[in-house]
């Protein structure tokens, strides 16, 4: 079964004339890992951002649909709920909020959504411990206020960790391999590997091919201009790594 179905998604910005995204159409099914690769400034992260459900975004024509339902009438917190899983949805740092009852809550609402009983202090505290090595993350980390002092590639793990503890069904990483070095890379490629499953499937956004050495996609997508320009299979990400973006943006976009 279809797990996401983008038909014809056209995006501009709110209080501006900009159309950004120009009528994309994407299919994920269940536990495909799907990768969009292209230029800055080509629309990956407003379509991040539109299945997010930010508020600055206006769908002007198009759908979505997950779970065969209208994502676009849900909530950012109810499409949370539902599975959807975008790593920039969670703060970037909150002084004061400790990770542990910022995440618990998180944990326990996604639990109740899916019908299950919530998690008690020290169940929670296992779960915390189990998955932070997943991703090399020490679990005291998790004490500390949300991402205050997280270097960089700690608050990348922090993504894939929160990624493990919340059992997402469609997880949407947005340059989580931007600024890492090679041993982050590894370690945070290595959770997502270790996350993979019939059921999960993933949309990494990527403007390079570096990321894809380590998790390998289902199926490889480039975005130019507001579109899907092509698509293929994992070859097609090494062929742009060698011919770059340009041989897309010198073709006019198709009528
Ligand atoms: P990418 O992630 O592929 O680099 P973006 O989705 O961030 O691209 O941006 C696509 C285009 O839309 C860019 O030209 C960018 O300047 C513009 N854009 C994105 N968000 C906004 C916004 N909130 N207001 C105005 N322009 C925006
Ligand atoms: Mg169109
Ligand atoms: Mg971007």
């Amino acid at each position: 079964m279809a797990l996401l179905e983008v038909e014809n998604l056209h995006v501009s910005v709110e209080d501006e004339d900009i159309e950004i995204l120009k009528g994309v159409d994407l299919t994920i099914n269940e536990g495909e890992v799907h990768a969009i690769m292209g230029p800055n400034g080509s629309g990956k992260s407003t379509l991040a951002a539109v299945l997010a459900g930010r508020e600055e975004y206006v769908v002007t024509d198009g759908s979505i649909r997950y779970k065969g339902e209208d994502l676009l009438e849900l909530e950012a917190e109810e499409r949370a709920e539902e599975g959807v899983f975008l790593a920039f949805q969670y703060p970037v740092e909150l002084p004061g909020v400790s990770m542990t009852n910022f995440l618990r809550e998180a944990v326990n609402s996604v639990r109740e959504a899916r019908g299950e009983e919530e998690l008690g202090a020290a169940d929670f505290l296992k779960l915390v411990r189990e998955r932070a090595k997943l991703v090399d993350l020490d679990p005291d980390l998790v004490k500390r206020s949300v991402n205050q002092g997280f270097s960089g590639g700690e608050k990348k793990r922090n993504e894939i960790f929160q990624l493990a503890m919340l059992e997402p069904t469609l997880a949407v990483l947005d340059e989580t391999d931007s600024g890492l070095d090679i041993d982050a890379l590894r370690t945070v490629s290595d959770g997502v590997n270790k996350l993979r499953s019939a059921e999960r499937a993933f949309l990494l956004i990527t403007h390079y091919q570096r990321l894809l050495d380590y998790i390998e996609p289902d199926h490889v997508h480039v975005m130019v201009n507001g579109r899907i320009a092509e698509s293929g299979d994992k070859d097609l990400a090494i062929r742009l790594e060698e011919e770059g973006y340009e041989r897309f943006q010198r073709e006019p976009a198709a009528a």
